[in-house]
C-alpha cells in the first residue's frame, strides 16, 4: 500500500487576512510620515535637511555601522574558527554561548549593560558611540558566527538520504497532527513505505537507532554523528520497524543503506510516531542547531529527494 505524507503546507485564508490587517496597522506611521512630508512643502524640506545636526547624525550612523560591521566580522569569524577548528576546552558550550545573544533583543541588552555599568560607577555612564558599538557588535556577531561556523563544520562527501517528493520543508508550519504552529526541524521526503531505501547522508557513526525515547522524539529514528564531536548530526525519522540495518556504534559511509522509509501509522503504529503517511523526516543539526537540510545538501552539490 502506498500512502503519501499529508504534511503539505497551505496558507489558511483567516491567517492571510490577519497578516494583511497586521501589516496595514504597522504601515500607519509610515503613511502618516509620507502625508506630513508631502504637506510640508519644499522650503521646509530644505531647512530640515540642511541643519548641521542632520549631517552629524548621518556621519555618526555611518561610522557606527562601519565599526560594528568590522567588529562582527572579526568576532564572528574568530569564534566560529575557535569552536569548529580547534580543540578549545568546552567548545560545545562555547558553540551555544556564541549564538546565545540572538535570543536577547539588542535594546534589552543595551538597557541591561547601562544598568549594570551604573551600579559599577556613579561618575561615568555607559553611553555614547563606543558603548553603542560594543553592544551592537556583541549582539549582531551571531549573524556572522552561525553561517561561518556552519560552513567550516560542513564535511565533504554528502549523499541524498532518500528519493521522493519533498512534501514539508524546513521552517515554521502548523503540525498536521497536533495543530500547533512550530518549527519543523527537518525536511520530509515522501515515497513508498518499505520499498524505498534510506541512505546515510554522510560518513559517520550511528549514535542512536530504534524506537522513541531519544531526545523527546516519537517513532523510529536513526541518529548519526559526522564529525566525532556531535557538531554535525543527521536524523532519519519514521523509518520502518524491522528495516533498520545498522546498530549503535556502527561506522557508515555516505550513500550506504541504513533502513527503509516508514511513517504509515496503519502499517507500523509503533515506528511511525507522529506521522500521517509514508515519508522520511531528514534533519541536519550543526553545532546543536537544526538547519535547513535541503539547503545544507545543496551547498554540497546534492539535491534532497531527487
Ligand atoms: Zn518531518
Amino acid at each position: 500500500m502506498i500512502r503519501l505524507a499529508a504534511e503539505t503546507r497551505r496558507a489558511h485564508p483567516a491567517l492571510t487576512a490577519a497578516a494583511v490587517i497586521a501589516t496595514s496597522v504597522a504601515m500607519v506611521p509610515l503613511v502618516y510620515l509620507v502625508v506630513r512630508v508631502v504637506g510640508a512643502g519644499a522650503e521646509a524640506w530644505g531647512a530640515a535637511v540642511t541643519r548641521p545636526r542632520v549631517g552629524t547624525l548621518a556621519a555618526t550612523s555611518v561610522a557606527l555601522a562601519l565599526v560594528v560591521a568590522v567588529g562582527c566580522l572579526v568576532l564572528g569569524v574568530a569564534s566560529a574558527y575557535l569552536v569548529t577548528r580547534t580543540d578549545l576546552p568546552g567548545r560545545r558550550v562555547w558553540a551555544v554561548v556564541a549564538a546565545l545573544p540572538l535570543a536577547v533583543p539588542s535594546y534589552v541588552a543595551a538597557f541591561s549593560w547601562s544598568a549594570v555599568a551604573d551600579l559599577w560607577s556613579s561618575t561615568s555612564r555607559f553611553e555614547g558611540f563606543w558603548a553603542a558599538a560594543l553592544v551592537l557588535t556583541l549582539y549582531t556577531a551571531p549573524y556572522v558566527y552561525l553561517p561561518v561556523a556552519a560552513a567550516l563544520v560542513g564535511t565533504e562527501g554528502w549523499a541524498n538520504p532518500a528519493s521522493g517528493h519533498l512534501t514539508s520543508p524546513f521552517g515554521y508550519r502548523t503540525h498536521p497532527i497536533t495543530g500547533q504552529h512550530h518549527l519543523h526541524t527537518g525536511s520530509d521526503v515522501a515515497n513508498a513505505c518499505g520499498s524505498t531505501p534510506v541512505y546515510a547522508a554522510a560518513d559517520g557513526v550511528v549514535i542512536w537507532q530504534g524506537a522513541g525515547g531519544y531526545q523527546g522524539r516519537t517513532g523510529n529514528q536513526i541518529v548519526m554523528d559526522h564529525d566525532g564531536t556531535g557538531g554535525v548530526i543527521t536524523r532519519y525519522g519514521h523509518v520502518l520497524t524491522g528495516s533498520i540495518l545498522v546498530r549503535t556504534g556502527d561506522h557508515v559511509t555516505a550513500g550506504q543503506q541504513i533502513a527503509s522509509i516508514g511513517g504509515d501509522p496503519t502499517l507500523d503504529p509503533q515506528g511511525a510516531g507522529g506521522s500521517t503517511g509514508c515519508h522520511l523526516h531528514f534533519e541536519v543539526n550543526l553545532l546543536g542547531i537544526p538547519v535547513d537540510a535541503r539547503e545544507h545538501l545543496a551547498s554540497h552539490g546534492v539535491q534532497l529527494g531527487s
